[in-house]
């Protein structure tokens, strides 16, 4: 990511801290790793991320780092991995297996060889540290909504005044096979609110702020859709109708959604194989198995984001790829993105943070996927680059020089971008690079102007020309800035 792009990262981002802001939200910054176990305990074993798309690896204890042992040394070695296993430094499972055979060979040299451990017992020793995990299985965050669960719980944050409202940005990484769209480190910006409450207005006004941020950034072709998908009580209920329905229709299925059957049915309604499309259209609704309780809550989601005129489309086949999610979800796509045209992804987990070990607490969120909102509004034209520079300074001698750099000193000071060539350079030169650079004026100092304290002020654009005293500057920059910006709106 490069300039001038990267003043429309900042934007985005920017204008999401803003509109989050005046709904409540403030910042969380959660790692950028933790242990593998988080994740896979929030998102499900089952689902892609977990099962392919994890960068994880093993963090091993510096003081466990293979030591130019000596045998004796190596004692010491065994002693300090069996604390670290003890501690819960390293994990247990496999590890104390092999420690038990490293100590029985330690035992059998200490008996056999008095101590004297011959070539052959050191490699074999060395095999079997070789073979020992040691230290903790970390992972790159694929998503953040589990380690901000975890901050919830870690911090007490229960105790806060509810509902807790966090928002985040950054990097999130998924083994993929890269492409417009799709990356292996993308960014999100996502927020969550926690509490005692699933109050169905709390879903409606979170989709509100979404849909408020999109419109401030002006992203092009802004569709939402939302679903129920039912909780604890009717879902399971309802996959094993699905499973049913699928296992009938099982031959005419393609392989993936085979496998599906059996380890995640839900997925199936995700597919976007073309021959797939009319058979799925037949399956099971779960609109038509929620309880009664979330048929309730989705029917009042729906009148909530009525009251607030929020535009949406119901699409029963909308479940997200995340195991925690339940009831209330919702994706939003935008235009310009071809076939990776999702660029949010929402959802309630009520009792998320239960599974994790926390309080009964229920929560919402979602994330948004900011590469794609950046393609789609470079894409509509809308990524307003901001221009190059307000003011190149073309000097000519050397008391010009000391008045260019007060010059750009003051300038810089009144918040304007300006560039200062650090070497003496003909005015044709200066100008022609002030033009390459996207400046909007040229501030030309030679002797005359130096002498006089009337310096000329070159517009490029038109490449008319007037004299400004010294004082009046800044005044007019900053009015001329002032009517352009009244133009631009
Ligand atoms: P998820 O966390 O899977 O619910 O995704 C939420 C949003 O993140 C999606 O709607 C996309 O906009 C974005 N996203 C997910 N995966 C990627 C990826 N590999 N590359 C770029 N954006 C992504």
């Amino acid at each position: 990511m490069l300039p001038p792009e990267t003043e429309l990262w900042n934007r985005v981002e920017q204008t999401a801290r803003e509109v989050f802001g005046t709904y409540g939200f403030g910042e969380i910054r959660p790692p950028i790793f933790e242990p593998t176990e988080l994740f896979a305990r929030s998102i499900g074993l089952d689902t892609d991320v977990v099962s392919k798309e994890m960068y994880t690896f093993a963090d091993q204890l510096r003081e466990l780092d293979w030591p130019e042992w000596t045998y004796p040394d190596f004692k010491r070695w065994i002693d300090l991995a069996e604390s670290s296993i003890r501690d819960g430094r390293i994990p247990r499972f496999r590890n104390s297996d092999i420690i038990d055979q490293i100590r029985a060979a330690v035992v059998s040299i200490e008996k056999d060889l008095g101590g004297r451990p011959d070539k052959e017992d050191l490699i074999d020793l060395r095999e079997l540290m070789d073979q020992m995990v040691l230290g903790e299985s970390l992972t790159l965050r694929p998503e953040a909504t589990a380690s901000v669960c975890r901050a919830y719980i870690e911090h007490n944050m229960q105790q806060l005044p509810a509902p807790v409202k966090l928002y985040y940005t950054g990097p999130m990484f998924r083994r993929e096979r890269p492409q417009k769209g799709r990356y292996r480190q993308f960014y999100q910006i996502g927020a969550e609110v926690l509490g005692g409450s699933d109050a169905p207005g709390i879903d409606a006004e979170v989709i509100e702020m979404v849909m408020v941020y999109f419109a401030k950034l002006e992203l092009p072709g802004v569709q939402l859709e939302i679903n129920s998908i039912g909780c604890r009580e009717c879902r399971p209920k309802y996959v094993e109708l699905l499973r049913a329905g699928l296992q009938k229709v099982k031959d005419k299925l393609g392989a993936d959604s085979q496998r599906r059957i059996e380890t995640n049915p839900l997925r199936v309604l995700d597919s976007k194989l073309e021959h797939e499309q009319a058979i799925i259209e037949k399956l099971p609704r779960i609109g038509e198995h929620l309880c009664a309780d979330c048929a309730e809550h989705y029917a009042e989601v729906k009148r909530q984001l009525d009251l607030r005129q929020v535009k949406f489309e119901e699409n029963w086949r909308l479940v997200r790829g995340l195991d925690y999610y339940m009831r209330t979800t919702f994706e939003i796509t935008a235009r310009g993105l071809g076939s990776q045209n999702a660029v949010c992804g929402g959802g309630r987990y009520d009792g998320l943070i239960e599974l994790l070990g926390g309080p009964p607490t229920k929560g919402i969120g979602f994330a948004i996927g900011e590469d794609r909102v950046i393609l789609s509004l470079l894409e509509a034209g809308k990524g307003n680059a901001a221009e190059g520079r307000d003011v190149y300074i073309a000097w000519m001698g050397e008391k010009a020089q000391a008045t260019a750099i007060a010059a750009a000193r003051t300038l810089r000071e009144a918040g304007f971008r300006v560039e200062l060539p650090p070497v003496e350079q003909k005015f044709g030169k200066a100008l022609g690079q002030a033009d390459k650079l996207g400046a909007r004026y040229a501030l030309i100092l030679g002797e005359d102007e130096v002498a006089s304290g009337e310096w000329t002020l070159k517009t490029l654009a038109d490449g008319s020309q007037k004299k400004i005293a010294k004082a009046e500057l800044v005044k007019f920059l900053r009015e001329a800035k002032r009517d352009s910006s009244l133009r631009s709106e």
